[in-house]
């Protein structure tokens, strides 16, 4: 069975949020697409307690963004909630990075209940979040396609967004338009 992993779609990473990623709503469209398309859709969070170590202000690379239960950290409200069967928080943990969805969370159990054998994997931001959940969806023995026009790239550095695409590929991950 295949599953839709939804990464982190979210106000903070939208345009307008505190860590907005550039065209980050383009996503909305094609990810609805998708999901109604899928028997299995699962949406992560960024989910952070005020301290996080990835905030600048605690030496991390980050502003503060995902605040857990705060406006920012709420899924983008163009994501039909509908379509969506379950939500994973991620990154609770003030040392823990959280960038995959798989890290501390209950993921991996959810998709393998559902005997799921292949995830598609969309969402924000692809050079940070959407690389760590597909690597791991790999390491976990997944099939893994990550569909391209479906995510965006916070390129912190130019070419981040292409070097994702090469380091997912290489890890056999296939990735579409
Ligand atoms: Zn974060």
């Amino acid at each position: 069975m295949r599953a839709l992993i939804v990464v982190d779609v979210q106000n903070d990473f939208c345009p307008g949020g505190a860590l907005a990623v550039p065209g980050g709503d383009a996503v909305i469209e094609p990810i609805n697409r998708l999901a109604s398309q899928s028997p299995l859709v699962v949406a992560t969070r960024d989910w952070h307690p005020a301290d996080h170590g990835s905030f600048a202000e605690q030496g991390g690379p980050w502003p503060v963004h995902c605040v857990a239960g705060t406006p920012g950290a709420e899924l983008h409200a163009g994501i039909d909630p509908e379509l969506v069967d379950a939500v994973i928080d991620k990154g609770q943990e003030v040392g823990q990075e959280g960038y995959s969805g798989f890290e501390g969370t209950g993921l991996e159990r959810l998709l393998r209940e559902h005997d799921v054998d292949a995830v598609d994997v969309a969402g924000l931001a692809l050079d940070y979040c959407v690389m760590a959940t597909a690597l791991d969806a790999r390491r976990a023995g997944l099939e893994v396609t990550v569909h391209r026009g479906a995510t965006r790239a916070v390129e912190v550095q130019p070419g981040d967004g292409e070097r994702a695409v090469e380091r997912l590929r290489a890890a056999g991950v296939e990735v579409v338009d």
